[in-house]
């Protein structure tokens, strides 16, 4: 008899070896069902509720996997792998889930058959390598210099991420407005230089950009409408002061003699309150603007002497007048000078459907501009915002890093086609892994077929031979039912897109295969955590 040895707490869960990978995978098929339906053109969207009943209407595969709230600690990887995609290029966040579950399937009969993970993992490295260098050789990269031919180029690469989207019937309002928005900006091209307003109301054609920074008129007191709404080069100032008398908190207590006393103490404030707003004044400022609310009195004083001014004005929006209009948000007005006051080419308040904005064109320091989504339903505002911010990623891309690959599955077949080439010359195991890889590529051409309702079997099979007879950009035709050049047909994506999907696929794949036991503590608090490590048995 041994004695029985106790490592780990009672209660802990824990299994490992083969079955536990193929539960993993299993886990993160499940997964990927839940955003497959939504790839491509013709895929559907979710409506995804919250527990505090909150409803999100999407396409986005970033979004609904962070929606999801998987708790399957292998399965997250997945939802990290969506996350990054989004953070890194912006679009093709549902391909690269879909690509990690096709990979781990495929996988699947390997792991069951016994071949080792190691193996398994090295092939799909391998695979990965070669297909990113593949796609590199052969990406179109258009003339630069060519200022036309650059425009283009990134107006169809905007309307092929928002093809996808609900907007797709505007995507040509929206993809020249998105590569204006894009030009306006400076070289580093600052994601948060460009803004992003909702005004529900209007059609989605309404939906304007600014050259500049643009917000929603604040809460104002009296006397703000007879300021005026307009000036030509006016001096701004950005303040972090409370311009207000304010109420004496209720546990306050302050002992007086007399009346003449009380009078001093309300005169003091007065006087604190007139010695900054006559300061603002001298100091030549035309627009006031306050992170803090500014009060009746001062409103009223400004009114007076021809000033406009804005109070609780958000930070983001604040941050974004400083940077574009110069000068620094003040927490005293002791010195006002020249260089923290700033300024800007016109300044204007406009109606825009039911609000009225504040408008700054003109801003000299940095470039920056402001997108203002017009439409019905507040949900369907909100995927607009995250349909263009997927447009306006892809389109900072493709400034910085412009090589272009035939999307619509033509790329994927060129790939599937090249791995399966060079499988060929490779012996052993690695043979049969790299075609399994080569297979798992035909997802995206397959499930695009499958969410238009095509026969995707037929399709597929022409594509096969299409690319076996040498036109590498043949895809999917979504309006014909057929296959067709992609490259002539403007079904243009970013190459960047589709080497980062490869990778954290491949990734993704690797992770989840190297792990082969699970431990889970029901006492440890939060989450069980995954053990990539054989090391830490329990001897039962
Ligand atoms: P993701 O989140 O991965 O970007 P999408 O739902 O945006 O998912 O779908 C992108 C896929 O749809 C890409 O493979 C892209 O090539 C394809 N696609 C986009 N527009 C078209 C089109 N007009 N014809 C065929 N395929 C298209
Ligand atoms: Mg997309």
């Amino acid at each position: 008899m041994q004695p029985q040895i106790i490592l780990l707490k009672e209660g802990t869960e824990a299994s490992q070896g083969r079955s536990q990978i193929i539960s993993n995978i299993n886990a993160c098929q499940a997964i990927v069902d839940c955003v497959r339906t939504t790839l491509g053109p013709r895929g559907m969207d979710k409506l995804m509720v919250e527990a505090q009943g909150k409803a999100t209407i999407s396409n986005d595969g970033a979004t609904i996997m962070k929606l999801l709230d998987v708790v399957h600690p292998a399965a997250k990887t997945l939802v990290d792998i969506a996350k990054s995609q989004d953070a890194e290029v912006g679009d093709g966040t549902t391909s690269v889930v879909l690509l990690a579950g096709e990979f781990l399937k495929q996988m699947k009969p390997f792991i069951e058959e016994g071949v080792h993970s190691q193996i398994i993992i090295r092939s799909v490295r391998r695979a990965t390598h070669l297909a990113i260098q593949f796609i590199n050789e052969i990406a179109i990269k258009p003339k630069k210099d060519d200022e036309t031919e650059l425009r283009q180029l990134l107006e169809k690469c905007a309307a092929t991420a928002m093809s996808s989207k609900l907007i797709n019937q505007q995507k040509d309002f929206f993809s020249k407005m998105v590569v204006d928005a894009v030009m306006l900006l400076d070289d580093l091209l600052p994601l948060n230089m460009i803004g992003m307003k909702k005004v529900p109301g209007g059609a989605l054609e309404d939906t304007l950009l600014v050259a500049g920074v643009a917000f929603k008129k604040t809460f104002s007191y009296a006397g703000f409408e007879m300021q005026p709404k307009q000036y030509t080069n006016p001096t701004i100032a950005l303040l972090n002061i409370e311009l207000e008398l304010k109420a004496e908190r209720d546990n306050a207590e302050v002992r007086l003699e007399s009346v003449e006393e009380y009078q001093k103490v309300v005169d003091a404030e007065w006087t604190i309150l007139y010695d900054k707003l006559e300061k603002l004044h001298l100091s030549g400022a035309k627009v006031v603007l306050s992170k803090l609310p500014i009060g009746d009195v001062a409103t009223q004083y400004f009114a007076d002497r021809d000033m406009f001014c804005a109070g609780r004005v958000p930070d983001e929006d604040l941050k974004r007048t400083m940077k574009a209009c110069g000068g620094s948000i003040l927490t005293t007005v002791a010195d006002l000078g020249d260089s923290v006051l700033g300024t800007c080419a016109h300044f204007e308040e406009k109606q825009i459907g039911g609000d009225r904005f504040n408008i700054f064109t003109g801003c000299p320091q940095a470039k920056t501009c402001t997108i203002i989504i017009r439409g019905g339903a507040e949900q369907f505002m909100e995927e607009t915002e995250r349909s263009l911010h997927d447009a306006i990623m892809i389109v900072r891309r493709a400034t910085k890093n412009d090589a272009v690959v035939a999307g619509g599955g033509a790329i994927e077949m060129e790939l599937s086609k090249h791995l399966r080439d060079v499988s060929r010359t490779i012996a052993g195991k690695e043979q049969m892994l790299i075609s399994a890889i080569a297979r798992a590529l035909e997802i995206i051409p397959r499930q695009l077929c499958d969410n238009a309702g095509f026969d995707s079997t037929n399709i597929l099979n022409k594509l096969r031979q299409k690319h076996a007879q040498g036109n590498r950009w043949v895809g999917v035709d979504i309006l014909n039912e057929d296959v067709a050049d992609n490259m002539e047909k403007c079904v243009w994506e970013p190459s960047l897109v589709k080497i980062n999907a490869l990778s954290a696929a491949s990734e993704a794949t690797c992770l989840i295969l190297s792990v082969d036991e699970t431990i889970k503590n029901p006492k440890s608090g939060e989450g069980p955590a995954p053990q990539g490590r054989p090391g830490a048995r329990r001897p039962f």
